[in-house]
């Protein structure tokens, strides 16, 4: 098991939890709240602009952990295709802008095209726009998501898969992230854990509900779910990663409700159940 959590000095919040919140109304509510970290969802910054988007994140003294997203590499279409890795290009751009270390990737799928040739093309797209991410200094990490998004989602669907093509990248510049709503119930999760070692880039919670009432955004807060977030935590620690744990809840409930008191019950579930 890992260490309590007394302070928030390691907390990160996703902008899309606080969907509502425009990106400067999360900002100074996370800095208010003592959160030390946020990670910028690309439709929060659209309405600013990178730039002005920039001038906020470096005004509210928050660390920009990430920028999400990045990804959706396979298409049925070369076209297509050229234009996810124009479109990566820019959110790696983005990310320089704000000062992320870091573009999360969900992969992408398509309904039709086989999950061995989707993972090709990731592997494909990510290693064309690889070398951009390397001249602006961010980095690029493969999330694997949960299968039941492997038909339009993400064609990686386990840490293992994600290791795999890390690997085959062969790129410092190229890592994965940890999602304990997609991991959770993989038996070999520890032992990739493991394996990704420091090649592990962020770290993401949240919580499984049962029922899960909406596929996409009924995610749970810490500690109303099923996911033993302090056994997963412990491990990615054991393999070397310290830095951030985002919060990252997708939820229809929670996005209707008051955000300031969902930020309050966020920071309370955070020192108990993370
Ligand atoms: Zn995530």
């Amino acid at each position: 098991m890992a260490q309590p959590i007394t302070d928030y000095s390691r907390l990160c919040i996703h902008t899309m939890t606080t969907k509502p919140w425009s990106l400067k109304e999360a900002a100074d509510a996370y800095a208010k709240a003592g959160v030390a970290g946020i990670t910028v969802w690309r439709q929060h910054l659209e309405p600013f602009g990178a730039k002005e988007a920039g001038t906020i994140m470096r005004d509210s003294g928050l660390k920009v952990v990430s920028l999400c997203r990045g990804g959706f590499f396979p298409a049925t279409s070369s076209a297509a295709r050229e234009e996810a890795k124009t479109d990566n290009r820019r959110a790696i751009d983005e990310a320089a802008e704000i000062g992320a270390p870091l573009v999360v990737l969900v992969c992408g799928a398509v309904p039709g095209i086989p999950l061995p040739v989707a993972r090709q093309q990731i592997i494909d797209g990510i290693a064309s726009v690889l070398p951009h991410a390397k001249a602006a200094g961010v980095k690029l990490s493969i999330e694997p998501l949960h299968p039941m998004f492997a038909d339009n989602r993400s064609a990686v669907n386990t840490l293992e898969q994600a290791n795999n093509m890390v690997v085959a990248l062969g790129s410092e510049w190229a890592g994965v992230t940890v999602d304990v709503y997609h991991l959770w119930w993989d038996a070999h999760l520890e032992a990739e854990i493991g394996r990704a070692g420091k090649n592990i880039l962020s770290f993401h919670v949240c919580d499984w509900r049962t029922p899960t009432r909406d596929l996409l955004n009924d995610r749970g807060m810490m500690g109303e779910g099923c996911i033993n977030i302090p056994q997963i935590r412990g491990w990615v620690e054991r393999a070397g990663f310290n830095g951030f744990i985002e919060v990252e809840i997708f939820s229809n409930e929670f996005w209707a409700q008051d955000q300031q008191q969902l930020l309050h019950r966020i920071q309370r579930a955070y020192r108990s159940h993370v």
